[in-house]
């Protein structure tokens, strides 16, 4: 479950172009515990639907405060940039601390892309 969240890093801006193609973007991750820096791709991520921990999605929408849609039973999410959020699972390589980091992309205007951070939380060990 979710710690604690790291503070700093809301609605920070990753990206703001027109590259349609965020494979290559990259977010320099500083581990808070040990200071061990991490170069991490953020397109893998896993959409906050996508989550199967029930009670970890629910707590990530109640710190997250995301935008709910329901188009016929079907819930879609956006950040407050409204973006479609993806979460991401990171483990620090160095003391094992483990992260989750919610990052919204895509389109903001017709070829205009964007990547913010909408939070990045601590998580309990395993
Ligand atoms: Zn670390």
């Amino acid at each position: 479950m979710i710690r604690n969240e790291m503070k700093g890093y809301s609605s920070v801006v990753l990206y703001d172009g027109e590259e349609k193609d965020f494979s290559e973007i990259e977010f320099n991750f500083i581990c808070e515990t040990c200071g061990n820096k991490a170069n991490v791709k953020l397109v893998d991520g896993v959409k906050i639907s996508d989550i199967k921990d029930e009670a970890l999605k629910t707590d990530i929408l109640n710190r997250t405060k995301l935008n709910t849609k329901d188009i016929a039973g079907i819930i879609f999410y956006k950040t407050r940039e409204n973006l479609n959020p993806l979460a991401k699972f990171l483990s620090c390589e160095s003391c094992k601390e483990r992260y989750l980091l919610i990052v919204g992309m895509g389109e903001v205007q017709p070829a205009r892309y964007k990547i913010v951070i909408s939070k990045i939380f601590r998580l309990d060990p395993n």
